[in-house]
């Protein structure tokens, strides 16, 4: 994989919320517009809930915010920062 590739992150699908975690290692986040947010982690006393780094348990890698590209059922979730967007 290049290093400018992005990673495809479904987030809607079980078996990439299990893969994906916060840096804490919970399933409860939510991508944000520049960031992700964690319910779980917000919950915790003197943790912040936003995060910028995506945790891939099976590789252990990180991967930033601007470096993932989520997908939903009906297409792409950052239309704005994938490009094509008409102007
Ligand atoms: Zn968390």
């Amino acid at each position: 994989m290049g290093m400018l590739e992005k990673k495809t992150v479904r987030i809607e699908c079980r078996s990439d919320r299990w893969r994906f975690v916060c840096p804490r290692g919970h399933r409860s986040w939510e991508p944000t517009n520049h960031h992700f947010w964690c319910a779980s982690c917000a919950r915790t006393d003197g943790v912040d809930g936003s995060f910028n780094e995506l945790r891939d348990r099976k590789t252990g890698e990180l991967h930033e915010r601007e470096r993932v590209r989520l997908v939903t059922p009906t297409g792409p979730y950052d239309r704005d920062l994938d490009g094509g967007t008409e102007r």
